[in-house]
């Protein structure tokens, strides 16, 4: 089975982090799949959540990273995957996901959603909240890898003149 997992991951989580590990223990493998979404303006770019991706699971076979626009199915279609992976935290994520899933399946019978419970001390780690804490300087080094701490670090707190994309 080819499983894909789509997200924005800005930026990749240790919960993200997790689902990879345990996708590639059931299924010899995963794609990651980043979404560039036009309509909204990530924090950081595409190619630098590609490069956080690819850096934070180099030590993990069978990980593939690459990028899409527009629907995930097209996406499945498209990279021969047969199962779409997400994940789930906590309640509040399930009405969404249940969408997103029914929604999938009814534009193309095809794929199966399947979902993964977070690890019970990953389920308070979202994105935003990790953002969140960056901006105002508290520690993200449990929740992120280093890459991702490193480059949160540089956006929000080195005061240096940086871009997105954490280049001098
Ligand atoms: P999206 O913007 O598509 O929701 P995210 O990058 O926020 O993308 O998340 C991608 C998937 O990973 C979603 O299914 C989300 O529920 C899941 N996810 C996010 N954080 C965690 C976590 N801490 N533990 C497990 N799954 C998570």
């Amino acid at each position: 089975m080819r499983v894909l997992y789509p997200g924005s991951f800005d930026p990749l989580t240790f919960g993200h982090l997790d689902l990879i590990q345990r996708a590639c223990e059931l299924f010899g493998g995963v794609v990651v799949a980043v979404l560039k979404n036009p309509a909204k303006k990530p924090t950081f770019d595409l190619e630098r959540r590609l490069h956080q991706i690819k850096m934070a699971t180099g030590h993990l076979n069978g990980v593939e990273t690459i990028s899409f626009e527009g629907l995930t199915v097209s996406c499945a279609r498209a990279n021969k995957a047969d199962l779409i992976l997400r994940g789930l935290r906590a309640m509040s994520d399930f009405e969404y996901e249940l969408q997103i899933a029914h929604t999938n399946r009814s534009l193309d019978a095809d794929f199966e959603t399947i979902f993964l419970a977070s690890e019970a001390h990953h389920s308070f780690l979202s994105s935003s909240v990790v953002k969140e804490v960056a901006r105002f300087g508290g520690t993200v080094a449990h929740m992120v890898p280093e890459i991702v701490a490193r480059d949160l670090e540089r956006l929000f707190n080195s005061g240096e003149s940086t871009n997105q994309n954490g280049e001098h």
